[in-house]
């Protein structure tokens, strides 16, 4: 299995205080990877440095070619698509509307198929189209920060947090739907707090700890891996 995403020894710093020291990852075509880690750990910062809205030292290799030089816009274009935490929702917008702003980077009139795709995978957002973004419960965002990343056609989607302060009944829906991302040929790099959780729809994990991979193997390893059992896994 050829790897689609490669981060080779990656350097992120926030003014004098580093926040990644070294960090690789390799993300193979066609599965879930999950990086877990407390908060802090240097997550966030290792999406924002893949989507290349961070200055960072090392490299980032998509596709086999590495990403140094190219713009947040060229690597949406290349096929990789950003879900933030906390969604960055346009709240005062439709759902029809904030699904329409994340085909941006693609020709007029080719989104109009990829709306409908999206709409067959998510029917609650079909029947709330012209909802406010912002009266969406948490669950819904989510589906719909989700079904904006799919607009922009990724090959590579990278979900920062997605079940952060949603109920665990919706938490096991958005990783079923994660899930289903995978059946379609979707290959993702997923943040997560929920170790356990994340952990059983991955096929690898990372764990992070102050900016460095502390841990690292197949999702099934870690999952019964004593010392993750002990800090992430609560017992
Ligand atoms: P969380 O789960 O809480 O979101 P995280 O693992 O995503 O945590 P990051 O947000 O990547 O962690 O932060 C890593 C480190 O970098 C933290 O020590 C944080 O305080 C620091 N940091 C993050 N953003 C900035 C910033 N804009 N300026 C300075 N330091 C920052």
């Amino acid at each position: 299995m050829s790897a689609l995403l490669e981060v080779r020894e990656l350097h992120t710093r926030y003014g004098r205080v580093e926040a990644l020291s070294g960090v690789s990852v390799t993300v193979p075509q066609g599965h879930i990877v999950s990086v877990i880690g407390a908060n802090g750990a240097g997550k966030t910062t290792l999406m924002n440095s893949v989507m290349g809205v961070l200055p960072s030292q090392g490299d980032v290799v998509y596709g086999g070619e590495s990403l140094r030089g190219v713009s947040l816009e060229g690597r949406v274009a290349r096929g990789i698509s950003l879900v933030p935490e906390r969604r960055e929702l346009f709240a005062s917008m439709s759902v029809a509307d904030n699904l329409t702003l994340g085909a941006y980077t693609r020709r007029r009139g080719a989104w109009r198929a990829d709306l409908d795709e999206v709409y067959a995978r998510f029917p609650r957002l079909l029947e709330r189209r012209a909802q406010l973004a912002g009266t969406l419960s948490g669950g819904e965002q989510q589906m719909l920060a989700i079904g904006r990343a799919l607009m922009a056609r990724p090959r590579l989607l990278l979900l920062d947090e997605p079940s952060l302060g949603l109920a665990p009944l919706i938490v096991r829906d958005i990783l079923q739907i994660v899930r289903g991302l995978r059946e379609s040929g979707v290959t993702v790099l997923l943040v997560e707090q929920n170790a356990r959780a994340s952990l059983a729809i991955s096929d690898e994990g990372y764990v992070l700890e102050t900016g460095q991979v502390k841990l690292s193997g197949p999702a099934r390893d870690l999952a019964r891996n004593p010392e993750l059992t002990a800090s992430y896994l609560g017992g």
